[in-house]
This record gives C-alpha cells, structure tokens and sequence, in this order.
C-alpha cells in the first residue's frame, strides 16, 4: 500500500524537477544524481528509499541547494538526521554548494513555483490510516533466499539457526539473536527465513522490517494517538522480525516500545529474531534490561570472512549471472576485497558490466583496471590496536601500558612510538588516536609524533628501529 503511495508521490515529485524557473543544467543533475547514487550506498536501502528518496532538488542557486520532502514530518526528520552529510556530499560534488535549504512542499506550494497536484504532495502518507501487520513488513528481497546463501565457517551458525526458525519448526531459542559486521550477510539470512516461512507455513503471519521502520511507525503512532492500533499489529504476529536494532540506541522511547514488544511475542512463544551490528553486551546505548533480554535466546555471530567463503560466493554469483570467469580472476578478488560481501559482490557485477560493455573476456587485467579504486581500498588497513600491540611486543612491554598513566620513559616512549605510527599508518584524527590510548588529549598524541621526528632525526638507530616496526606493520 504505502508503497505504491509512496511511488507516486516520487514521480510527482521528479515531474515537478526544472520546472523551476531557473531549470537545472544537465551538470546539476548529473551531480544530485551522484550525490543521490552515495546516499543510498551510505544509508542503506531502506533508509535510502524512506527518507531520501523523496527528496526533490528544486534549484541551485548561488551557494544553496534548494530540496523538497512532501511533508514536514520528514522534512524534520532528514535534517536532524541526514542533513551534515547531505551537504558534506553536495559540497564534495559542488564546492560552491555550502549550504542545504530544505522545505516541505506546502510550503513551497504557497510560492507558487511548482505544477503539482497538491493532493498528492500533501501530508496525506502521515494521515493514512494504520497499515496493517502486512503492509508494514518490508518488502523482500527476491535474491535474499537460503539456497543463494553460500555457508562456511563464519557463518555456519547464524545459517543453521536461521535455517530451523524458518523451516517452520519450534526452536529452543527465543529470541535469536544475528549479529556482525556490514554486510556479511544478516539481511539475507532474515529474508530467506521469511521466504521460506511463507512457503512452509502461509497462515503464519511474518512481520520484517528494520528497527529504523519500527521507530518510524511507531512515532507516527504516537503522533496520531494511534498507539492501540500499533501494539495491537505488532503483538498478533508469529514471527517478528528486526532488523539492525541498534538503530534505536538512545532513542528511549521507541525503546520502551519495542522493550514491550517483545516481551510480549516472547512471552506468548513467538518467535522473535533480531539483528545488529555488534553483540547485545557491546550494543551502545541501549538498556541494560534489553541488552540482557536479547541475550537471552540464541545469540550467533557472523564472523568476518575467510577466503574460502569468499572465492565459494564468487564461483555461486558467477555461476547465477551464466558467466565464465576465469579460477584466477575469482582467487585473485577473493584474495584482494576483505571487507565485505556486498562489496565482492560488486566488484563482480561491475567487472562483468564492463567486459559485456565493451566486449572484452574477464581476464586479471581487466580486474586491476576495472576495480582499481576498490582494491586499493581494500588494501590492508593497519588498525591501532595492531600498531599498540606490536610496538608493546617490540619494547617488551605490557599492552596495557599503552593505556596506562605511568610516565616513566621505559613505558613513555614505546607509548609515543606507537603513537607516531598510529598518525602513519592510519587514517585516524589525533583526538582519536589519543582516546585509544587510556584517553589522552590530542596534545599529548600531536606532541609524541613531534618528539618521536626530533629523535628520529638526531638517533639514526632508533629511526632504524621505527623503520623496522612500521615495515612490520605494513606486511
Ligand atoms: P548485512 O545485512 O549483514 O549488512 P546483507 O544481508 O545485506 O548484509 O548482505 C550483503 C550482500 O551480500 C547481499 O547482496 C547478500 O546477498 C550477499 N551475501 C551475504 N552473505 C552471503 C552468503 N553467505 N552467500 C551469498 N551471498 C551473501
Ligand atoms: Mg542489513
């Protein structure tokens, strides 16, 4: 339901695009478009499609894009929550673009400026009634079922888990509880479950969506004194779904409700499955009392990836997409992109893209050529728990050293040292890497990197030394 609405809604709003006066150059929309093409990489699918999407650009003029959202409620919600990166993108894409004006479109309507059926760019999504239990769930992904899901170590858990739930049968474990890195694989995990539930069991109702829709349906609720309805939805169903509920850390009242929730399905032996970035005692931000409770069930780990699952999840998208890829162009990015699937899964599709585009066979050279800015990307990243941990080997001192207050200079020093190579080698700002190390000021980090180049430069077998820690590093 809300879906077609929301279709409409864009397409009004796309049609209304350089009907401004000023009508926007093909550059201005090349640029919006990248800048749009970032922000659904960045947010996520369904954040993208919730909130951004319906973002029009109406014009730009002098410094300031101009956008519009069709109603106040999300016009309120994009700037407190996407606003600093909207602009930090527009401006990366636009350098004269150094702020973001956004109004929802009544009020750009009393401008007279647009060619719009109001009605459809009223605030008409907040005022449609309360959907019902299956027309919140999200829509799933048709690609996110279990036989596409390649198992291995990492995840070999989480898959059998996953695996009983939606086989339809009762499991010993409530909740369950999946939980790793970007994307490594949660998502799909929960759709299959869903898909197959449908399949098994279609009486069954199956409620997905992500923590960010539950929050977002849950405050319009509360907006439109609605919160009966709300429970009422979320309380009759068989299998509750949440997906990436660290969304809702420090939003305590959307908390409370989903606390409520799911005590509830909990208590009546629904099952509830629920994922997250890290593990319920890790989560920031979120109460004690729920941390404990979504411990309670099963809680499985999706590791990061090995090499195996990797060059296994290749070789299954290569055979899905009926392309021959050659074994060594497979290891080779198997080998090369780390960080995550959906990014793997990227490189191929873009590797295969371009070789149907211009009609060349896959080859490794192709794959340099073609991914180069993803491989270097992905080229190690030396972390500063690494560095803190090699140069306390190094000087054979405790790690926890390099946390601790003391001052003394067999300590002080290695501390500096890794101090200095942690500005080297990674990325991190000095008021970040002085809080990795027990806290310290950002001064105290910008005067260990000078002290470590003075003596670099007047002790020729300490800079050896460094040299020989940070080749250590590089691997
Ligand atoms: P997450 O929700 O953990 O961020 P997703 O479930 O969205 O990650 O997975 C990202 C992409 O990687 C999706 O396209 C998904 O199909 C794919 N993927 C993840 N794990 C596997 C796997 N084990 N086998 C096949 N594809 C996978
Ligand atoms: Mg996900």
């Amino acid at each position: 339901m809300q879906h077609n609405m929301e279709s409409d809604r864009v397409m009004a709003a796309t049609s209304s695009t350089g009907s401004d006066s000023q009508s926007m150059d093909q550059k201005t929309t090349a640029q919006w478009a990248r800048v749009r093409a970032r922000l659904r990489a960045e947010f996520g699918e369904t954040a993208y499609r919730s909130w951004l999407k319906p973002l029009t650009l109406e014009s730009l003029t002098g410094n300031t894009a101009q956008m519009t959202v069709p109603t106040r409620f999300m016009k309120n919600w994009i700037e407190t929550q996407y606003k600093d990166r909207l602009l930090a993108l527009w401006s990366n894409e636009n350098a004269q673009v150094t702020n973001i004006s956004i109004s929802h479109s009544g009020s750009r309507q009393a401008k007279k400026t647009v060619v719009v059926e109001p009605s459809i760019l009223s605030d008409k999504i907040d005022e449609e009634r309360t959907p019902s239990a299956m027309e919140l769930s999200a829509p799933l992904d048709d690609r996110f079922t279990f036989d596409r899901f390649v198992v291995g170590k990492p995840n070999e858990l989480a898959f059998a888990a996953a695996r009983r739930i939606g086989e339809g049968e009762s499991v010993p474990f409530n909740p369950l509880f999946l939980f790793g890195g970007v994307g490594l694989g949660k998502t799909h995990l929960m759709h299959s479950i869903a898909w197959n539930i449908r399949q098994t069991s279609p009486e069954k109702k199956v409620l997905y969506l992500s923590a960010e829709k539950f929050m977002y349906q849950f405050i319009r609720a509360l907006r439109y004194k609605d919160t009966m309805a709300f429970k009422e939805q979320f309380r009759s169903v068989d299998v509750l779904m949440i997906d990436d509920v660290q969304f809702i850390a420090g939003k305590d009242s959307t908390q409370e409700e989903f606390f409520h929730t799911f005590n509830a399905l909990v208590d009546q032996n629904r099952q509830v499955i629920i994922s997250a970035d890290k593990s319920p005692a890790e989560l920031d931000g979120i109460e004690e009392r729920m941390k404990s409770r979504l411990g309670w069930g099963l809680v499985a780990e999706i590791h990061s990836t090995t090499y195996e699952l990797r060059l296994g999840i290749l070789q299954s998208k290569a055979e899905q997409l009926s392309i021959h890829i050659p074994a060594k162009v497979l290891e080779f990015l198997a080998h090369k992109i780390t960080s995550n699937i959906r990014e793997l899964e990227g490189a191929l599709n873009r590797l295969v893209a371009y070789s149907s585009l211009v009609g060349r066979d896959v080859s490794l050279e192709t794959a340099q050529e073609v991914l180069h800015d993803l491989l270097r990307a992905n080229d190690r990243r030396i972390t500063i728990e690494e560095i803190q941990k090699r140069v306390a080997e190094h000087y054979s001192i405790k790690l926890s050293e390099m946390h601790s207050a003391r001052r003394s200079r067999a300590i002080a020093r290695p501390r500096q040292v890794a101090m200095y190579l942690a500005k080297q080698l990674t990325s991190r700002s000095l008021p970040e890497i002085g809080r990795k190390f027990g806290g310290r000021d950002h001064t105290t980090v910008m005067h260990a990197v000078r002290k470590i180049d003075e003596l670099r430069q007047s002790d020729s077998s300490f800079s050896e030394d460094v040299d020989l820690l940070r080749r250590m590093l590089e691997g």
